[in-house]
């Protein structure tokens, strides 16, 4: 398959972080001439059956997706899944695993946030959640902008939601190895999500892309929402270097909130291998 595609393969719905159903999602996707797309909500694939009736309505293939939070090197790693079983049981269980510290995680957010003045943050940023098993910091920042504190979402993290920040609880999620291997035991391709957006040295993201390798990854996201031209060009040119093939997503959250919308992506550089290159028997 051409590498010239309109693939977008990696965005969030209300099943996760996300502010549009799997439905709203789908319409949106086709009206911007998107042609192979996933749905990759965080740690999470109830929206899985409902995005691919959508995208079977409107013409458009569809691949199996997910985006799973991995702690690596100190850090918080995400890996897009694509093309897996989204029935196998390692999969599922895998996920409501990680799914599980989420509550606890933000309470202490909210109690962190009570010390620093901000009062009902757990309950506010419940208003916001489409998904009570997954509150997300995202959640969080709707609740500071919708109540005046910050002016939009990207203000709430600089201050609050990141590390060394009053409201940022660290958390433990998946290791790399268990969240390659749910998604390649079903069949899929895993993928390095934004590499571009780490605050890793040199040195650990050789070891992020060797260790990916080893337990099996076969991708990385080139062409992304959070990606500089300058990145398209040297994640390009790490995926040659390790042998990966390229995804291209724009990470859509949100009307409001994204900088870049469904399918409006450059188009991946032709010397890649394209990730639905090694998924065309899983497109669905
Ligand atoms: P969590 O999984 O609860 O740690 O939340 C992570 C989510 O927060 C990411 O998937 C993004 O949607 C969002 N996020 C992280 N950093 C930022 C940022 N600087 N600005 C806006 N949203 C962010
Ligand atoms: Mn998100
Ligand atoms: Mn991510
Ligand atoms: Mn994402």
């Amino acid at each position: 398959m051409t590498p010239l595609l309109n693939a977008d393969l990696h965005c969030h719905s209300v099943v996760s972080d996300g502010t549009l159903t799997p439905e709203a999602l789908a319409t949106r996707a086709r009206d911007n001439g998107v042609e192979l797309w996933s749905l990759t909500d965080h740690d999470e694939i109830g929206g899985q059956a409902r995005a691919l009736a959508a995208a079977r309505e409107h013409g458009m293939r569809y691949l199996s997706g997910v985006e799973i939070s991995v702690t690596f090197a100190r850090q918080t790693v995400h890996i897009v899944g694509l093309g897996f079983d989204a029935e196998d049981p390692r999969m599922v269980e895998g996920l409501s695993r990680t799914r599980g510290g989420r509550g606890q995680r933000a309470r202490e957010m909210s109690e962190q946030l009570a010390k620093v003045g901000i009062q009902g943050a757990y309950e506010g940023a419940l208003h916001f959640v489409g998904n009570p098993e997954l509150i997300s910091r995202t959640h969080f920042a709707r609740f500071l902008v919708d109540s005046g504190v910050c002016k939009d979402t990207s203000e709430v993290f600089r201050k609050y939601l990141t590390d060394g920040k009053p409201g940022f609880v660290p958390h433990r999620w998946a290791s790399l190895q268990e969240a390659v291997s749910w998604i390649t035991l079903g069949g899929g391709v895993a993928v390095i999500a934004h590499p571009g957006r780490y605050k890793f040295t040199a040195n650990e993201e050789y070891a992020l892309f060797s260790e990916f390798k080893e337990h099996g990854g076969r991708a990385v996201e080139v062409v992304t929402g959070s990606h500089t031209p300058a990145e398209y060009l040297s994640y390009g040119e790490m995926a040659l270097e390790f042998g990966l093939a390229a995804s291209r997503g724009s990470d859509f959250h949100s009307p409001d909130e994204s900088h870049t919308d469904l399918g409006a992506l450059p188009f991946l550089n032709p010397k890649l291998t394209p990730v639905w290159e090694l998924l065309a028997d899983r497109i669905q």
